[in-house]
């Protein structure tokens, strides 16, 4: 999570709208905070404070900084409140050394204490402060490319890590398990998390290993291994759609997503009979080869996931593939792995940590490893024996909608090679049918919205996406909301329905058993929003065929939740508390 941005070689004047303009582009990752720090004339200057970039930049007028060289970061924080002083850039006591990270240093607690012991003051609550700090007493004995060496070998934890030194026109960046690019443009130097940080100014970029750290200057650049060899990299050429973040005509990016469905399943099903054929087909021979498949993702990535392992099954009539989704953070606890597993890691960043520690996790068992991701040349597509692109497109809005159609329908699209019974082409067309149902789902959302507790229910296929419903609920209208399996209820959770409690439920084709599960929270003076292909409902389906089913009735659910969080006044594309990329444990 957090976004980091540095610039080597600006326009002197040009410093601070570069910067802000940079932070912008990666602000989606997190927006806690948000700081700056500018070199100029030997001197650095640092403005920082609490609260997305606009806010920050009404009040501190970021565009003013001047310099050739400039570090930016908007925060996600894991250690220390939401305030000014935990803002990043960190600075060193004697102001030489500042910083901004991405990541969790672990061991900063020892690591501080030591610090403090010689004299250093803290000015925040945050484990990034250390690193300031860190350098700042190595470099009283030492060069700063063997403290890179050091730091390399003494911290633990997580790390993209961007430095600037007073007396240096150069950034210096160090990385493990956090995300770090290096834009190659003409006549200066980029950093950013990810591509699309500069994606606007060049198509040339040096992704970070883990434990390499790189000395970055104006028109030059070197990389260095953990023993502080230099090291070659290789230049990627990559390919990006530029008019995917402009808002158009929409109020939110959540719609404007939602409304590009339609456009971007027809993008993936053309590219899996062209660009996409050769890897496509690979990709099938290695769920042919594996003895079972394992899904690991999270949110809603897992909620598609878990669609797969229900299409995967039914493959044939007599047997589909073995498959299973584990939520990638407990993966090392529940999976059991060998060389004859082929582990999916699903998820839009292809940055989600968890998921990369479950990937590594499985490596290390020998398994192979097969990917899904909406972002290209992200950390999860680098780890894997074999990736397949969603190309979504540029999500925008923290709570993932297009990204997730485009999840399952390659899933579908491979279980469809397998055996399993869908026409893909008609697909886009039923999408736009359930986005023409716009105005009657909003007048659901308007009888509902002020519900503090609701319950969505599905079965078999409709179970996944009953859960994604839930979560799209929590995540974007802030009620709280349960996805649930139909037959689990009277287990206990039926306790809690009462006179007027908002119930949706998910049936598809004639399935009696969910239709009777409605009708036991009905009898208990529940609240009812059939969602229903084959019976009389309050939102009808257009489709018999469970594949489409899946994705139809989870687009309701998009629609349903982002006419909620509007009659909630609720900020859409950036909830609370969440960030689009989680890249800590
Ligand atoms: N751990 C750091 C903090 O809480 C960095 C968080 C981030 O990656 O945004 O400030």
């Amino acid at each position: 999570m957090c976004g980091i941005f540095g610039i080597v070689g600006s326009k002197r004047k040009e410093l601070g709208r570069t910067l802000l303009k940079g932070i912008k582009r990666l602000e989606y990752r997190g927006y806690d905070s948000v700081g700056m720090a500018a070199l100029d004339k030997g001197k650095i200057k640092v403005k920082k404070a609490a609260g997305a970039v606009d806010k920050a930049d009404k009040k501190l007028n970021f565009s003013e900084l001047k310099g050739h060289i400039g570090i930016t970061h908007s925060r996600w924080s894991t250690h220390g409140g939401v305030t000014d002083f935990n803002a990043h850039p960190h600075q060193s006591c004697d102001k030489n050394i500042t910083i901004v990270h991405n990541g969790i240093i672990e061991n900063y607690e020892e690591i501080k204490s030591d610090l403090i012991k010689k004299g250093h003051k803290f000015r925040s609550e945050t484990d990034s402060e250390v690193i300031a700090h860190y350098f700042e007493e190595k470099i009283k004995q030492k060069p700063i490319k063997q403290a890179c060496v050091d730091f390399l070998k003494e911290i633990e934890g997580t790390f993209a890590v961007l430095m600037m030194k007073n007396d240096e026109e150069k950034i210096y960046a160090l990385k493990r398990d956090s995300p770090l690019v290096l834009g190659i443009c003409e006549e200066y130097n980029i950093l950013g998390s990810d591509i699309y940080a500069f994606s606007d100014r060049t198509d040339k970029a040096v992704f970070f290993d883990n434990d390499e750290f790189a000395v970055i200057e104006k028109d030059k650049y070197q990389f260095y291994d953990t023993k502080g060899k230099k090291i070659t990299k290789k230049i990627q050429t990559f390919v990006w759609e530029q008019e995917e973040s402009l808002k158009e005509k929409y109020p939110h990016f959540m719609i404007k997503e939602i409304m590009e469905e339609p456009r971007v399943v027809k993008r993936l099903l053309m590219s899996l009979k062209t660009d996409q054929k050769d890897n496509f087909n690979k990709f099938i021979d290695m769920i042919i080869k594996a003895e079972k498949v394992i899904f690991a993702a999270s949110g809603t990535s897992y909620h598609a996931a878990l669609l797969g392992v229900y299409y995967f099954h039914r493959c044939s009539d007599v047997c589909g593939i073995e498959a299973q989704a584990l939520i990638a953070s407990e993966f090392e606890h529940f999976a059991n792995v060998d060389s004859n597993t082929l582990v999916i890691a699903v998820s839009q960043s292809g940055e989600t940590m968890d998921v990369i520690e479950a990937l590594k996790f499985a490596k290390k068992r020998k398994a192979k490893i097969a990917s899904m991701v909406n972002v290209p040349y992200s950390s999860i597509q680098r780890m894997s024996d074999i990736s397949l692109q969603v190309l979504a497109g540029q999500e925008i809005c923290v709570a993932a909608t297009k990204s997730f159609v485009n999840q399952v329908t390659l899933l579908l699209s491979i279980a469809k090679e397998f055996g399993f019974k869908i026409n893909l082409d008609t697909l886009s067309e039923r999408i736009e049918e359930m986005l023409a149902k716009k105005d009657e789902i909003k007048k659901i959302a308007k009888k509902i919205y002020k519900n503090k507790d609701l319950y969505v229910l599905g079965r078999g296929l409709s179970y996944p996406v009953a859960r994604e419903v839930a979560l799209k609920i929590k995540e974007i209208s802030y009620i709280h909301a349960e996805g649930m399996m139909g037959g689990e209820l009277k287990h206990g959770t039926i306790a809690l329905i009462e006179k007027g409690t908002p119930v949706i439920s998910l049936i598809s084709n004639k399935d009696y058993d969910m239709l009777s599960n409605t009708k036991e929270v009905e009898a208990r003076g529940a609240k009812i929003i059939k969602v229903t292909n084959e019976f009389d409902g309050d939102i009808k389906i257009n489709t018999s065929n469970d594949g489409k089913f899946g994705v139809l009735a989870a687009i309701f659910g998009q629609l349903l939740t982002y006419y909620m969080a509007l009659e909630l006044n609720l900020p859409v594309d950036k909830p609370r508390n969440l960030a689009k990329s989680v890249t800590v444990k």
